[in-house]
C-alpha cells in the first residue's frame, strides 16, 4: 500500500521561495570585494536570482549544465547558488586557492560552460582561460563601472548580464534527484574527485542543519559563514539560513581577525562557522584589543580538529560556545556536530571538553560505523580505533564519472579515509587521517593528539606531526612547530610538555622548528610534502635544534 501524500519534490528553490515569501525583509549584508557593506534582503535576492535565471537562458545554458563560480561569500554568489540550481543546471563552486593546473583540471573534467568570477580572481581566470576546453565565456561579478581591465574572451559584466532582464520566472518543478551542485575534493591523494548534490541531499541537509540538535538555526538567528561558498557550499549554510528566515553575513574574501570582529558585533551575529584556523586569528585580535563578543552564541568548528584551548577560551573568556562538527565534502558536509546531549550536563567543565573535543555526535539520517581491516564493526566503546565509514541520504554514491570507486562498498557504505572511534552516546572521535596514523611496532599513533598537545602550548602557534620511515620502529613520530612570537622555547621543553599526557612512547622521536607549515588549497596541512621533504629524517639520523 502506497501513502496517500504529496510528492512535492524537494528542491533548492523551494528554499528561496519560502524565504522571499514569509522572511521577504530578512536581510542578507555582504562585504564586497571592494570592502564595502552591501545590504539586501530575500526577497530581493529571489527577485535578482529570477533575473539572473532568465539571462542564464539567454545565454543558452540548459537544464544540467555546470558553471562554475570563483567568488568569496558574497550576495552575487547566493544569487548564482538559487538561480543555476533553481533553473534546473549545476551550481560549480571553485577553489582559488588551488593550484591553477589544478583548477584547469576541474573545470574542464567537470565540462563548465561559463565562469562568474569575482574581481579579484580576474587574472586568475585570465591564466586559466588558454587552458579551459569548454567554457563559453566569462561574468565578471561586478557593476560595468567596477569592470577590471581584462583580456578574458568573451566577457561581460554580471549587472550587464542582468540589468535588462524580467524578474518574471518560475522555477520550474524538476526530478528532485536531479544534480543541482557539485564540489571536488581538495585532491590531496591523486586528482581532484567530482561529488554531485542533488536537490533532494541539499533539501534534506539543510533540514537537518536547522534542527536544535544540530546547528540550531531559526529565524531569530543572525548567521555568519566564514567558511567559504566555494568549500562544500560553506556547508550548507547558504541553504539553511533561507529555510529558516535567519539574516545572513556574509563576510566577503575579509576572514582577518579585525573583519569578522566588526560584522559580529555590527551586524548582531548570533551563530558563525568556519575552520579553527579562523577562530586563532579571531581570538588573537581579541586578546591584543581587549575586544568582546555581545551578541555573538555559538561559534561551529570543523575542517580539522578544534584544539581544547579554544573550546575552553571561547567558553570561560568570551561566553560563546564552541560547537566542534565533523564532515567532509563527499559528505555534503555535515555527518556530526557536538551539540550537548543529557548527561553531559551533569559532567564538570574538564570532562564536559573532553566530550567536546570529540567530533560531535552522529546526524539523525547518517549511519556510521568502524571496522576493522577485514571490515568487521567494532564496539561503540569510544576505545576500539578502526577505520570510519558512513552512509545516509546525502552522502556521495559515487564520484562524477565514475572515479576512485574503491571508497563505496557494494554494500552502499562510502570509507572515509579516517581512523575513529565511536561511543555509547553516539559521539564520534577522529583519532587521524587513515594515511596520517603513525604505525610504530605494530600500534597506532595519533597524529593529531600529538599535534593537539603542541599547540595547546603557548609558545607553539602551530604544529605538524608525521609518519617518518624508522629503522626500528616501521614509522615514528616527528613533530614540526612555528614558534609563538611571545614565549621562546625550546626542543626539550617541548618534549616534557607531552610527558604526563600520552604514553612514553608516543612521544615525538625530535622536533623541527620552522618559520611556517605547507597548506592545502582547503587549509589542510599538506602533510604529503612535509612527509617526502623529511622521509629520510630517522635514518639519516639527523636532529635538528
Ligand atoms: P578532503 O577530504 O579533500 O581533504 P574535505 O574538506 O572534504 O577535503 O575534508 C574532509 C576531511 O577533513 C575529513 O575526512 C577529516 O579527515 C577532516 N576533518 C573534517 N572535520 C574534522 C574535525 N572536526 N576534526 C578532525 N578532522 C576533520
Amino acid at each position: 500500500m502506497h501513502g496517500l501524500m504529496m510528492e512535492t519534490p524537494l528542491l533548492v528553490s523551494s528554499l528561496i521561495k519560502h524565504a522571499a515569501l514569509n522572511h521577504g525583509e530578512r536581510e542578507v549584508i555582504s562585504r564586497t570585494t571592494e570592502g564595502k557593506i552591501h545590504r539586501t534582503n530575500y526577497s530581493e535576492v529571489e527577485k535578482r536570482a529570477k533575473q539572473l535565471a532568465n539571462a542564464l537562458v539567454r545565454i543558452d545554458i540548459k537544464s544540467g549544465d555546470r558553471v562554475g563560480t570563483l567568488a568569496w561569500n558574497g550576495y552575487r554568489h547566493l544569487e548564482l547558488y538559487y538561480a543555476l540550481s533553481g533553473m534546473g543546471a549545476v551550481l560549480h563552486t571553485l577553489n582559488p586557492r588551488l593550484f591553477p593546473e589544478q583548477l584547469a583540471y576541474i573545470i574542464n573534467h567537470a565540462e563548465d560552460q561559463y565562469l562568474f568570477v569575482d574581481t579579484t580572481f580576474v587574472s586568475l581566470a585570465e591564466g586559466l582561460s588558454q587552458h579551459l576546453e569548454t567554457v563559453r565565456g566569462f561574468v565578471v561579478m561586478a557593476d560595468e563601472s567596477e569592470m577590471p581591465d581584462n583580456n578574458l574572451p568573451n566577457t561581460v559584466s554580471y549587472e550587464a548580464l542582468i540589468s535588462e532582464e524580467s524578474s518574471d520566472y518560475s522555477w520550474p518543478t524538476i526530478d528532485e534527484n536531479a544534480a543541482s551542485s557539485m564540489c571536488y575534493t581538495s585532491g590531496t591523494t591523486g586528482n581532484p574527485k567530482g561529488v554531485v548534490y542533488s536537490h533532494r541531499s541539499t533539501v534534506l541537509h539543510s533540514m537537518t542543519a536547522c534542527q536544535a540538535d544540530v546547528m540550531g538555526i531559526s529565524c531569530l538567528d543572525a548567521i555568519m559563514p566564514v567558511v567559504p561558498m566555494f568549500h562544500v557550499n560553506a556547508w550548507g549554510i547558504p541553504y539553511a539560513a533561507a529555510l529558516s528566515g535567519a539574516k545572513l553575513v556574509l563576510p566577503g574574501p575579509r576572514m582577518d581577525g579585525p573583519a569578522l570582529h566588526e560584522l559580529i558585533e555590527s551586524e548582531g551575529v548570533t551563530i558563525t562557522a568556519g575552520v579553527p584556523t579562523v577562530w586563532l586569528m579571531l581570538l588573537a585580535y581579541l586578546d591584543e584589543t581587549g575586544g568582546t563578543l555581545e551578541t555573538l552564541e555559538r561559534v561551529v568548528a570543523g575542517g580539522s580538529a578544534v584544539p581544547r584551548s579554544m573550546i575552553k577560551k571561547f567558553e570561560e573568556k568570551y561566553e560563546v560556545r564552541m560547537i566542534h562538527a565533523w564532515g567532509m565534502t563527499e559528505v555534503s558536509p555535515l555527518g556530526t556536530v557536538g551539540t550537548f546531549k543529557p548527561y553531559m550536563c551533569d559532567l564538570s567543565a574538564d570532562e564536559r571538553y573532553d566530550v567536546q573535543e570529540k567530533q560531535g555526535k552522529i546526524l539523525p539520517g547518517v549511519e556510521m560505523k568502524v571496522v576493522d581491516d577485514k571490515g568487521t564493526a567494532l564496539p561503540r566503546d569510544g576505545q576500539s580505533v578502526g577505520n570510519l565509514k558512513v552512509r545516509g541520504p546525502w552522502v556521495c554514491r559515487t564520484y562524477f564519472k565514475n572515479e576512485g570507486t574503491d571508497a563505496f562498498d557494494s554494500d552502499g557504505w562510502f570509507d572515509t579515509g579516517d581512523v575513529s572511534t565511536l561511543d555509547q552516546h553516539g559521539f564520534m572521535h577522529i583519532v587521524d587521517r587513515t594515511k596520517d596514523v603513525i604505525k610504530s611496532g605494530g600500534e597506532w599513533i595519533s597524529s593529531i593528539m600529538l599535534e593537539n598537545i603542541a599547540v595547546d602550548h603557548p609558545a607553539i602557534a602551530e604544529a605538524c606531526v608525521v609518519n617518518i620511515p624508522h629503522p626500528k620502529w616501521d614509522e615514528r613520530p616527528l613533530l614540526l612547530v612555528v614558534r609563538a612570537d611571545e614565549i621562546y622555547i625550546d626542543r626539550e621543553t617541548l618534549l616534557e610538555h607531552y610527558a604526563d599526557k600520552v604514553a612514553k612512547w608516543w612521544v615525538p622521536d625530535d622536533v623541527v622548528f620552522v618559520e611556517d607549515l605547507p597548506h592545502t588549497g582547503t587549509g589542510k596541512l599538506l602533510k604529503s610534502d612535509i612527509r617526502s621533504a623529511y622521509k629520510d629524517h630517522f635514518s639519516s639520523n639527523k636532529t635538528e635544534e
